[in-house]
């Protein structure tokens, strides 16, 4: 079974009907159930992912319309089923880029790129795969320690805080780095949560803010912002663009840095997200602002990412939370559920196979 995308949406929330399961027959399999190909194996996915950044699968960009497209680079973790590769046995946990399809033939040029998660975790924690040690936990880590270089003592303001990004942002910063964080997330139950479950001092719940004027919620966001941290902030995380980019600005200290993870908040505009930054004001506080990608912590380019977040998480000094929508077929309405409906998430959304 395999995720396709039905034509494009350019703008608005994307829905279930934009996606459809279709089966179809394993091409590239031996009689006896082995891959054809020399290097190729055979793996079953246990875990699927859905990530804000699949939004722009849906818009065209100047692509004429096709009638269906299967989903053929997300982020899924499973089982190795069948080898003809040497670096890979049967049983092994693997994390990767690859088709949303439950069981598929991976070739030889794109084992490579798969990830051997058996020396870090079990079967039973293989949703991780694609969260805490997967992309989303990459991302979280090179983008903390490397792109905002924090040190102790200093303050964080984290959006999205109660995301599979967001929510280990703070929780390094915490618990690994000893920094004061302040996390905005939408509702007060999900302000509760990231304080008592993943740590933040402090919580904004951002959906309590008029904002149908940008700048007025901006300046309420930013008033909520000092309240909490009177001294404003060393770094900020960002997640979400909008008012929360405008308000983490006007709040940064001199030298603060800012890492530019996502810009959610935009995803649904047919142009977005798009921000305006006041260049003087940078210049006259020596401050940064530093977009970045994953890869880099993801393939171990850079940093130890596997090692040491495996490290923290049996530590204890991460905690994982997922939220789990079960079946291939529910992957849709996972998707949605980043966008729209976000209150029935904590952490991770994981869709179990
Ligand atoms: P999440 O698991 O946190 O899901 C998205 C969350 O964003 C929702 O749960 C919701 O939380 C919040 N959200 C949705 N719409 C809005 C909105 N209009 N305003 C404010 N918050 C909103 O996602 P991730 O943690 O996986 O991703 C977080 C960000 O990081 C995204 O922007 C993503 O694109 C980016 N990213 C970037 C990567 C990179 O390499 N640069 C890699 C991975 C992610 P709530 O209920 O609190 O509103």
């Amino acid at each position: 079974k395999s995720v396709w995308q039905k034509g494009f949406l350019e703008s608005g929330a994307p829905k279930e009907e934009h996606f459809e399961i279709k089966e179809s027959e394993l091409s590239g399999v031996t009689a006896d159930n082995q891959p054809e190909e020399d290097g190729a194996v055979i793996v079953e996915v246990r875990y699927m992912s859905c990530d804000p950044y699949m939004r722009g699968f849906l818009k065209s960009q100047g692509r004429p319309a096709e009638e269906g497209k299967k989903i053929v680079s997300a982020f899924v973790s499973g089982i190795i089923l069948a080898s003809r590769n040497e670096n890979w046995k049967v049983n092994d946990l693997f994390g990767g880029s690859l088709p949303l399809s439950t069981v598929q033939v991976v070739p030889a040029k794109a084992v490579a790129g798969l990830w051997n998660l058996s020396q870090y975790i079990g079967e039973e924690s293989l949703s991780q795969g694609i969260g805490a040690l997967g992309m989303p936990g990459s991302t979280a880590y090179g983008g903390f320690i490397d792109v905002l270089e924090p040190k102790e003592g200093q303050t964080i303001f984290v959006s999205a805080a109660s995301g599979a990004v967001g929510s280990i942002v703070g929780q390094i910063a915490k618990n690994v780095y000893k920094c004061t964080t302040v996390g905005s997330c939408g509702g007060q139950a999900k302000c509760e949560h990231i304080k008592s479950d993943f740590g933040y001092d402090h919580a904004i719940d951002y959906k309590s803010i008029d904002q149908s004027g940008a700048d007025k919620g901006a300046a309420e966001l930013k008033a909520k912002l000092k309240e909490a941290v009177p001294m404003g902030i060393d770094m900020y995380f960002e997640n979400v663009g909008g008012i929360h980019f405008d308000a983490a600005m006007n709040s940064l200290r001199p030298k603060g840095r800012v890492a530019v993870c996502g810009g959610i908040s935009g995803y649904n505009d047919k142009d977005g997200p798009r921000q305006e930054v006041d260049i003087l004001s940078l210049i006259y506080t020596a401050q940064r602002i530093e977009g970045f990608v994953c890869t880099p912590w993801l393939t171990g380019q850079q940093g130890n990412f596997l090692g040491d977040m495996s490290q923290w998480i049996k530590e204890g000094k991460v905690k994982v939370e997922e939220t789990t929508y079960n079946g291939v077929e529910q992957w849709a309405t996972a998707f949605n559920s980043l966008f729209e409906n976000t209150h029935r998430n904590k952490g991770k959304v994981v869709v179990k196979v």
